[in-house]
């Protein structure tokens, strides 16, 4: 289907219902694998990270990582679920070339927590619960690279190169009940439920949770209802999206696509579909297979999991503090207004601007920042606040070189730009651009007293008394020495030029 065919959004809600269903996968951060010793360290030669185990050569027995259990469990815990008591690994079959067992070690009917839900808080401020129905552990696949043709796709090329050394690192997958009820802001709720999943991953320092970095992934499942009906229509899963902003554009392409289908009196087909960063569309995947087609069954190689209900509430009581409640902290601390908290939340400028202060800013400058230059180039660039080539501690060391004087704020914009731009370092930037404001006598002299001769009428009423005046002057310091002239300092230069008492 092509998109002039699309039924305008807002059509497509006047009459269907969407129901979602979202699945993340969230890569764990442990050292080694799920089931071997393997590292997980990311970036090294392909299949240097292996062994038997996780190769699946014959003979080979896997053994569960314990931090594995552990990392599945507090998630479980702050996603409010039920911990089994008891639960197994099963196998699911089905062939892939990166997968060398040719089954992958899940959980199916047995998921190590089960039953919670996530208050997500949607862009005006409203909170919608997300019902979890599980989470469960199950390991990666490899990596296949195809080489040879025009695209990297599989189409047009001439062969195909496997990395094995990502086979088999602990993945959580968080598995949503169907999400009803959201209406028009079903994308939103889908943007801000992932938003909020891998605010919490974090902060439960469990995985870094980059979606740029493949860390966390999302899939989108949707269907539409006649708007009043209660049976869940046909669901297409949009797989493996990889940004938040994806996420959204992908269910609301989702919705605009079906409903062009039954509009038309066609069916949705239960398949699942790739989503196109470059033009927010979605196009076929492969039919999708029914639970049956994967034949699990329990692992027989691996003992049950049986969480001890000791080990369960020692690490609900070691939690650390979740994001809706650090938030709730941080908005006092900041001395924040509801609306002014909700607009940093919906910049995704928390974070940044934390870090930014724990590398010494002040509170207000902090904020000014990510909140302004930084977030309309996010807006602009159509990319995540926090995935700016900046980090927190170089915008923090900018904010301490205005806090000390050696820039002013529009000195400062510049050096922020120069670090986008991969000039480097703060301190090299001012170094190399020589942006470091001008506050030496010597060097503000002649520009001082050119303002003044070049403005006699102004000085004279200056020297009049009317000492108001001075800003004129100060302004145009400022402009011939191209912003760079400490105010302050020049506006103390030029009363004393006129013998005026600030
Ligand atoms: P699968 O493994 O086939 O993807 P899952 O049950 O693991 O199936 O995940 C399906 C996801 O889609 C769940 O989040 C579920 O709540 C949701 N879902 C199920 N049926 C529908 C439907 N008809 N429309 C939208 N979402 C659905
Ligand atoms: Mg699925
Ligand atoms: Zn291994």
């Amino acid at each position: 289907m092509s998109v002039e065919n699309l039924v305008p959004y807002e059509e497509a809600l006047a009459s269907y219902d969407p129901v979602m269903g979202l699945e993340v996968h969230v890569e764990l951060g442990t050292k080694t694998k799920m089931f071997c010793g393997c590292s997980t360290e990311l970036g090294a030669e392909p299949n240097t990270q292996t062994c038997p185990t996780c190769l699946g050569l014959p003979g080979s027995l896997p053994v569960v990582n314990a931090i594995g259990v552990e990392s599945a469990i507090k998630i479980g815990l702050a996603l409010n679920c039920e911990i089994a008591e008891w639960c197994r690994f099963a196998r699911k079959n089905y062939f892939y070339p990166d997968m060398p067992k040719n089954f992958q070690t899940s959980q199916y009917d047995e998921p190590i927590a089960f039953n919670g839900y996530l208050d997500v808080q949607l862009e005006d401020g409203e909170t919608f619960r997300v019902e979890i129905e599980r989470a469960h552990m199950e390991e990666d696949t490899g990596k296949s690279s195809h080489v040879g043709g025009a695209t990297g796709r599989i189409h047009g090329a001439t062969h195909s190169l496997l990395d094995y050394n990502r086979a088999g690192i602990p993945l959580i997958e968080i598995v949503t009940k169907p999400i009803e009820g959201a209406g028009s802001r079903a994308p939103e709720v889908a943007k801000a439920y992932v938003a909020e999943l891998r605010e919490l991953i974090k902060a439960l320092g469990v995985s870094e949770a980059r979606m740029d970095k493949g860390q966390m992934r999302c899939d989108v499942n949707l269907s539409l209802r006649p708007n009043g009906t209660e049976k869940f229509g046909t669901r297409s899963e949009t797989k493996n999206v990889n940004s938040l902003r994806s996420v959204e554009r992908a269910a609301r392409f989702e919705i605009q696509r079906h409903a062009a289908l039954l509009n038309d009196g066609r069916t949705v087909v239960q398949e699942t579909r790739h989503f196109h960063e470059d033009n927010g569309t979605t196009t076929s995947g492969r039919i999708k297979d029914n639970a049956e087609d994967y034949r699990y069954f329990p692992e027989p190689d691996l003992v049950p999991i049986a969480p001890s209900r000791e080990w369960v509430e020692e690490l609900r009581a070691g939690l650390p503090e979740l994001p809706r409640v650090r938030r709730a902290r941080l908005q006092a601390e900041w001395d924040l207004s509801d609306k002014d908290m909700q607009s940093v939340l919906n910049a995704g400028a928390v974070e940044p601007i934390q870090l930014t202060i724990a590398a010494g800013a002040p509170a207000d400058q902090a904020r000014k920042w990510w909140m302004g230059e930084l977030a309309r180039r996010a807006n602009e660039t159509g990319t995540d606040l926090a995935e700016q080539p900046i980090t927190p501690v170089q915008v923090a060391r900018v904010c301490t070189l205005v806090a000390e004087g050696k820039l002013n704020d529009k000195l400062a914009r510049q050096v922020i730009e120069a670090v986008l731009a991969g000039e480097g370092e703060p301190d090299a930037v001012v170094e190399q651009r020589g942006l470091a404001v001008v506050s030496d006598d010597s060097a503000l002299g002649a520009a001082v007293d050119q303002a003044i001769a070049e403005n006699e009428a102004i000085a004279a009423k200056i020297r009049d008394g009317k000492v108001a005046a001075v800003g004129a002057l100060v302004g145009a310091v400022m402009k011939a020495t191209r912003g760079q002239a400490d105010a302050a300092r020049v506006k103390d230069l030029i009363l004393e030029r006129l013998g005026v008492q600030a």
